[in-house]
């Protein structure tokens, strides 16, 4: 393996919608959970509040990456994919394959 190879949109493509169908099933599992019965008892109230506020915390975690996956296929449709929104390079292929919704160069990511 090269260093910086061509980056394959095709490659980066399906595992855009990939990730994009495993965030939704994420949220839909999520919202399942949060609307489950509800306990009778007063302390596990208090259990099942602090359960929902991380799974909400999840939820809208998800639905970032969801955004960002969006903004990544739209790049990709209108030819700007790869490159950095920051300075204009091409973004090292490495680190668009380990973060493929990646907007800025490693550069402008670590200033
Ligand atoms: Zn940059």
């Amino acid at each position: 393996m090269s260093n910086n190879t061509a980056i394959n949109i095709n490659t980066i493509t399906d595992e855009l919608n990939s990730l994009h169908n495993e965030l939704e099933k994420r949220i839909q599992g999520i919202q399942a959970d949060l609307s489950r019965g509800r306990s009778q008892d007063s302390q596990e109230q208090a259990q099942e509040t602090e359960n929902d506020e991380v799974l909400h915390a999840l939820a809208a975690d998800a639905r970032r990456e969801l955004t960002e996956i969006a903004n990544a296929l739209s790049r990709i449709r209108n030819g700007t994919y790869g490159v950095c929104a920051g300075c204009g390079v091409a973004i090292n292929a490495d680190r668009l394959a380990a973060y493929p919704m990646a907007v800025h160069c490693i550069d402008c990511a670590n200033p």
